[in-house]
């Protein structure tokens, strides 16, 4: 049996791993398991899982579980540091790296620190500590297994390749609700209208990012590390259907492409199991249904955080930082009804052109810079 913790277990990529190792329980054997404030849904996974050390977000959620489930045996903690225990927990073999934001840091560096296996969800760690956790991969021996699924396409493409190969690497994006809508309407779209995706399920963070396709700038940045590929080679579509997640462009002309049903099911069975590939949990594509593929340019006028992206992946050093935190801060301030959804980009920029881009030292000037951002933002969203 694998051993397997789930960092983000009552998340949307949290419950589809479970659902994955459900089907396959034989295999599978989940040690450890953490999440943010859902007691209700973290209690069926611990009553169904019988993980041995789990963690919650807060301190009084620990009371409250320990109170409402006194059976539990599990090994209780709180925080990033209890998500870094669970990262760290000797038994287990692999981590599933899902809770959203920089709040992923630590705990995916700490399973990377101690020579696990990562199948990596969390977009941010990457984004905002790329050159340190794959210092540190190499180093310890860690294997990291991306689950996004474009970065999953990818890396499938890219299996058998030598580096040198490769020309280009081309990410997908749906284009959001808001592909078809123009740049004026999209101004005011409400939250309800920005959360309603149309082809993914996914948790409101990634959604929204989905909306305004700053998660697919993230995703660049992402792929870079991952990949060990220069700005230049990284390029992105929109393909409404999801079902191409993403191209890679030899130097021979050849073009390899991974399609699969639109189901985060998929490419979190493949970095569990990775170099097997097990049966499908799912009907097969059936591209006659589906008929047509299209692909569209960007358009970064009406999509500027786009641009944006694209500028830190260019400059790198702290600038990644800034304008991660300055989207997370952003976005939760929309999801709280405190700004409009076009107020998002436009709170990003001006935090991203007032900084002045340095040298990163370490994770402790990641977070030092991550603090600063965030009251910085805080300040321009009370301005408004
Ligand atoms: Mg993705």
């Amino acid at each position: 049996m694998t051993k397997i913790s789930i960092l983000g277990s009552t998340g949307s990529i949290g419950q589809n791993c479970l659902e994955v190792i459900s089907r396959s329980k034989n295999k599978w054997d989940v040690v450890g398991l953490s999440a943010g404030r859902n007691r209700e849904l973290f209690r069926k996974q611990v009553t169904e899982f019988n993980p041995k050390i789990i963690s919650l977000e807060r301190e009084e959620d620990v009371a409250e579980f320990r109170r409402e489930y006194p059976e539990s045996s599990a090994e209780i903690f709180h925080g990033q540091e209890g998500a870094e225990a669970v990262a760290r927990y000797d038994e287990s073999d692999i981590v599933l790296s899902a809770i959203t934001g920089i709040n992923g840091l630590r705990p995916t560096l700490g399973a990377v620190q101690s020579g696990k296996r990562v199948a990596l969800a969390n977009k941010e760690s990457l984004v905002v500590a790329g050159p340190l956790i794959l210092e540190t991969a190499e180093r310890t021996g860690s294997q990291i297994i991306p689950v996004d699924s474009e970065h999953s396409g990818v890396f499938q493409c890219l299996a058998k390749e030598e580096k040198n190969h490769v020309k280009k690497v081309i990410l997908t994006a749906s284009g959001g609700p808001f592909f078809h809508v123009s740049a004026e309407e999209m101004k005011n779209k409400t939250l309800d209208e920005a959360l309603n995706h149309p082809r993914w399920k996914m948790g409101k963070k990634v959604t929204i990012d989905s909306a305004t396709l700053m998660n697919k700038g993230l995703e660049l940045i992402e792929a870079r590390w991952l990949f060990d590929l220069e700005p230049e080679q990284l390029d992105m579509l929109i393909h409404p259907q999801s079902i191409v997640h993403s191209l890679v462009e030899m130097r021979d002309g050849s073009v390899l492409a991974q399609l699969s049903p639109t189901d985060m099911k998929i490419p979190i069975q493949y970095a569990l199991t990775y170099p097997d590939r097990e049966e499908a949990l799912l009907p097969s594509l059936d591209l006659s249904q589906v008929r047509a593929l299209e692909f569209y340019e960007i358009d970064e006028k009406k999509f500027p955080l786009v641009k944006l992206a694209r500028e830190a992946l260019e400059t790198g050093g702290s600038l990644p930082v800034v304008l991660n935190t300055a989207n997370e801060v952003a976005v939760e301030a929309f999801i709280e009804g405190k700004i409009p959804f076009s107020d998002i980009a436009e709170i990003v920029t001006e935090t991203v052109e007032n900084h002045k881009t340095r040298k990163i030292g370490g994770l402790e000037e990641i977070f030092d810079i991550d603090r600063e951002t965030k009251l910085k933002t805080r300040n321009l969203i009370d301005q408004r």
